[in-house]
């Protein structure tokens, strides 16, 4: 059975002028100590996808369908206490975007860890505070940090000290929204470090949201591309890296330069993601395909299995597996 189990998630923010559909039949699965990479461009659906699944929604947000399964259980229908209790930290927990910001500049890190874990779980504040010095070490930290403020710390502290956060609570799954966005690359390389040996050492899931496919590369056993609030492609990265089939993972993939292979010019994708209070009709994709025929205009393609992994588009339509 999957970890995690999301079949047909349709969430909408409603505004003014209609409903935003974010989060448009979205499917996936996280097998237990896998590691799946979610990509796109921004506004694609990504983020909403992360905070829908822990149910970290604003008001005029609303899930309108599909169910997200945890080891079989609908999270969908959990109350927010229920939520609360046994599911989030506990179960999946979540480094936001921008470890800079997500510290409480007052408190020391270990404080903020030890919070987190005497809320969730019945342990003295001497076996929390013990329980965070070993997540910082763990993180790669010097145990002393514990008691160091945020703005006594660098970038790449920061965003260790919220993956130690992410831990306190012993997890199944981990999801990493943009975890090394704001850092430069000497520390991002670093964090993706710490990253990978936690999911070797610990054997915890993990949920990778990034625009940057190297990053998905180096962490992620499968990756899903979205667009315009759905998924398009779906499989292992090994396969999808070496040969897209979605007309936009290949652009994708040729927008990022490769570390191994020979030298190609970079490609980039004109046009924009589509509005998606009025999303385009047939595959949102077509606007900016140059593979566009008169079907991808009129019908949606299916996400269906083609060879190793599923693809969402018309010109795979006929070679399901
Ligand atoms: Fe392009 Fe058509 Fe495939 Fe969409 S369905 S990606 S428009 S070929």
């Amino acid at each position: 059975m999957a970890l995690l189990d999301v079949e047909n998630l349709k969430m909408y923010y409603k505004i003014l002028r209609g409903e935003v559909k974010a989060v448009d039949d979205v499917s996936f699965e996280v097998i237990a100590k896998e590691s799946l990479g979610l990509a796109g461009e921004s506004g694609c659906g990504k983020t909403s996808v992360a905070l829908t699944l822990l149910k970290l929604l604003p008001w005029n947000a609303k899930i309108k369908g599909g169910t997200i399964r945890l080891t079989g259980e609908d999270i969908t229908r959990m109350s927010d206490s229920e939520l609360r209790e046994k599911i989030r930290w506990k179960r999946i927990s979540m480094i936001f975007q921008g470890a800079m910001n997500a510290l409480h500049p007052t408190y020391t890190v270990g404080h903020q860890i030890t919070e987190c874990i005497l809320k969730h779980e019945n342990v003295t504040k001497d076996e929390a505070l013990e329980r965070a010095t070993k997540l910082i070490e763990l993180v790669g930290m010097e145990p002393e940090r514990v008691q160091r403020y945020p703005h006594e710390l660098s970038g790449g502290m920061k965003q260790r000290a919220v993956t130690a956060m992410a831990l306190a609570c012993n997890p199944d799954l981990v999801i990493a929204d943009e975890p090394t966005t704001a850092l430069d690359v000497i520390v991002q390389a670093q964090v993706l470090e710490v990253m990978k040996d936690l999911r070797h050492r610990l054997g915890v899931s993990m949920l990778v949201i990034s625009h940057d496919l190297a990053l998905i590369a180096e962490t992620c056993d499968k990756i899903g591309i979205m667009y315009a609030g759905k998924i398009v492609e779906n499989g292992d990265v090994k396969y999808i890296f070496k040969e897209p089939l979605h007309p936009y993972t290949t652009k994708l993939v040729s927008a990022f330069p490769s570390v191994i292979g020979p030298k190609t010019e970079l490609s980039s994708i004109h046009g924009f993601p589509p509005d998606l209070l009025k999303p385009p009709p047939g595959c949102r994709f077509h606007p900016r395909c140059e593979h566009a025929m008169d079907v991808c205009r009129q019908k949606e393609p299916p996400l269906i299995q083609v060879s190793n992994r599923l693809v969402a588009c018309h010109l795979h339509g006929g070679k399901e597996a």
